[in-house]
């Protein structure tokens, strides 16, 4: 299951993506609008783009891929259903694509792995071995540097993120790269990169399943 971050629409319909969802251990806004380079690539287009890529390297492979959605002209789904979509689905492993909004200054990509926070105790130990799959994938695909303003050595873990918290099936969050950074935003912007990142990801989750 791949979870393109976000949508397109969310922007304009702010009753829609702040109204609450149970998040697994509190309530969140349904979504976000997500972040943008400063010269206006937004992520949700962003994540679109190197899901789809991601969806077909893995499906010439032989995988059935499910999308919590296919284009960016919606709103939503929200947090909660897109967790839904990757357990309704019985998914043998599930990613989250994001890009990051951080500071200025700091460059890279990171992985977020969930927390045990009870409901998802099953998943905590499946979705670290895909987190250290997908970082090690990543890095690799794209010689993108570990993120140098959060997170350590690209991989951190959150109890904050309803996709994780409410997920039954191995899961994780990539934070590409950072957005509001100069140097990251030439990056995103291009295709090839976006390749190169959707390769990355595909060859993480690839090693996840080989190991089961
Ligand atoms: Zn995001």
């Amino acid at each position: 299951m791949i979870d393109p971050g976000h949508n397109g629409g969310n922007a304009a319909d702010p009753a829609a993506i702040n109204k609450l969802v149970w998040a697994g251990t509190f309530y969140k806004p349904c979504d976000t609008t997500g972040t943008a380079t400063n010269g206006g690539y937004p992520e949700y287009a962003f994540t679109m783009d190197v899901a789809l890529r991601v969806a077909s390297i893995l499906r010439a492979q032989g995988a059935k891929v499910v999308l919590t959605r296919s284009s960016s002209a919606g709103v939503g789904p929200c947090i909660n259903v897109r967790a839904a979509i990757g357990n309704e689905a019985h998914a043998d492993a599930a990613i989250s694509i994001h890009a990051d909004g951080g500071p200025s200054t700091g460059y890279g990509f990171h992985v977020i792995a969930p927390g045990n926070v009870g409901i998802n105790s099953a998943i905590v130990k499946p979705s670290y071995r895909l987190a250290l799959d997908v970082r090690s994938g990543y890095a690799s695909g794209t010689g993108e540097h570990t993120a140098t303003y959060v997170a350590t050595n690209g991989l951190t873990v959150r109890t904050d993120l309803g996709g994780l918290n409410l997920s039954t099936v191995p899961k994780v969050f990539i934070e590409c790269a950072n957005m509001r950074n100069a140097a990251d935003a030439a990056r995103v912007t291009s295709a090839a990169f976006r390749q190169r990142a959707a390769v990355g990801i595909a060859a993480g989750i690839t090693a996840f399943l080989r190991g089961h």
